[in-house]
């Protein structure tokens, strides 16, 4: 990619080169004439050019030295991340035309770091999905491949990035939303550690997986975004206090790592150009002085019937506020309080999220829960345990494929919502297991960018963005 990245543009917006107003017009006019013309990728649901002009103005304004490390970075925002000046959708009907008010934490960290929200990218409703085909604004295309989709549940948020329409971006992760369309789109996508990143203001889905990320065009971008909206939140109980050090620029370094390779993360069934592409990269990272090692997580198997036990049970239940009156757009004359409830959500809410609460509710009743929802934790743990066990026996990073394919066509799998589901096998344990993971483009096949995954134990984010960095560089 020839833009400037965000290391580039922040540098030279700092010491006076460029002006963040005139990187900002620069992304709004490259926007409009995307979106507005015949290529349109409906990766951004809104964008607001005064808002965003404001806030380079005032990073203009500002002494040099009090610029920031995102001086005048354009950043888009998944559309359920909250933003105070801008609608907050989840690309919902349930949502349309929302403003809340207030910025999500990691909004405010961006803002107070000199960096510029430029719009609002389309999602899978409410986060749900692996294509962005769930979004009740259309689905966002693959920059890519006019006829390939660009993953999910982050696609616009993606898209953009691999359409250079902007250095930056944030997405969210429940099991897969950040790496699997970063994979798709060509981009890199970082999922923290559960818990290095505030959940403050972003939409919850499933509680106890949410986690926001960066997605940049390189490595080194992506952990700047990602130190800068890391941190302890006393807003959010779940975030935790680490040394933003574990975070800072990475070296580029893989002589000594040992590189785990799971075998689970290598079935028969691979997409024979996916697996031709991560031999290379093994390949690389051997002749980078890694040492590689063949490793089992034996629990592989179990990760999504797990993820889709607790997924939508927590789903049910953070859903259950948009009923028309707390929040969500409300059914025009009802003849009564439960009609009221009832034609708003059946309005409100798509095809997925309503086949999500009704899971969810099914398996949180009573005689289900045990069976069902407790089972699905111990179950959970078994997977944290596969992981545990490998990282306690000296190895420092995993490495596979991000998705078993390239970015699959609209229509292919939405006839069949398992068949969706199961284009996260390669994310979701790790997600389940609370670890921090990146993707990192690897290779094409024709078009198509293939993603590279690399998983690291909790709160070493240092290792994994090292090894990334390394494997990054030798395609250079
Ligand atoms: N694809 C998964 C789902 O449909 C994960 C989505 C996400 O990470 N938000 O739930």
């Amino acid at each position: 990619m020839t833009a400037p990245g965000v290391r580039e543009i922040a540098a030279a917006v700092r010491c006076g080169e460029r002006r963040a107003v005139a990187v900002t017009e620069a992304a709004l006019a490259a926007i409009g004439a995307r979106e507005s013309g015949p290529d349109r990728l409906n990766a951004f649901l809104s964008w607001d050019a005064e808002c965003a002009l404001r806030a380079a103005r005032a990073v203009d304004a500002l002494a040099p030295v009090a610029r920031g490390p995102l001086a005048g970075v354009p950043v888009a925002i998944k559309d359920n991340i909250c933003t105070a000046d801008q609608p907050t959708t989840c690309a919902s009907r349930m949502l349309a035309g929302f403003r809340s008010g207030y910025d999500a934490t990691v909004v405010r960290r961006l803002r107070a770091a000199g960096a510029i929200i430029i719009g609002k990218t389309n999602l899978d409703e409410f986060a749900m999905g692996s294509s962005t085909e769930n979004s009740a604004f259309g689905p966002t295309r693959n920059p890519l491949d006019a006829a390939g989709g660009p993953g999910g549940s982050s696609g616009g948020a993606a898209a953009a990035g691999g359409a250079g329409l902007g250095p930056a971006a944030l997405g969210s992760e429940t099991s897969g939303s950040i790496r699997q369309p970063a994979a798709f789109c060509g981009v890199v996508g970082i999922r923290p550690t559960y818990g290095r990143v505030s959940r403050y203001g972003v939409v919850a889905f499933c509680s106890s997986l949410d986690q926001v990320g960066p997605i940049a065009a390189d490595v080194r971008d992506a952990a700047l975004l990602l130190r800068v909206v890391a941190g302890r939140d006393a807003r959010d109980a779940t975030s935790v206090a680490r040394p933003l050090s574990e975070l800072d620029e990475p070296g580029a370094a893989a002589a000594g790592l040992v590189v785990g390779i799971p075998q689970e993360y290598f079935p028969s069934e691979l997409d024979p150009g996916v697996a031709r592409i991560c031999a290379d990269a093994v390949a690389r990272l051997r002749d980078l002085g890694a040492e590689i090692r063949s490793i089992s997580l034996p629990h592989t198997e179990h990760a999504i019937p797990t993820y889709y036990v607790l997924a939508p049970a927590e789903a049910s239940s953070n859903l259950a506020r948009f009923d028309g009156v707390r929040f969500g757009a409300r059914a025009p004359d009802p003849i009564s309080i439960r009609e009221l409830y009832e034609e708003s959500r059946a309005r409100g809410f798509g095809p997925e999220v309503k086949r999500r609460i009704v899971l969810g509710s099914y398996i949180l009743s009573s005689g289900y829960y045990h069976r069902l929802y407790a089972r699905a934790q111990q179950v959970r743990g078994l997977i944290a345990d596969d992981f545990r066990r490998v990282f306690a026996s000296g190895v420092d990073v995993l490495f596979s494929p991000t998705a078993p394919t390239p970015a699959f066509r609209f229509g292919e799998k939405t006839e069949n919502p398992y068949e969706m589901y199961l284009s996260d096998v390669f994310v979701t344990p790790s997600s389940l297991a609370a670890l921090p993971s990146l993707s990192l483009p690897i290779g094409r096949l024709g078009n198509l960018p293939v993603g590279g995954q690399f998983i690291a134990d909790q709160w070493h984010e240092r290792v994994l963005l090292r090894a990334a960095a390394a494997l990054e560089e030798s395609y250079r």
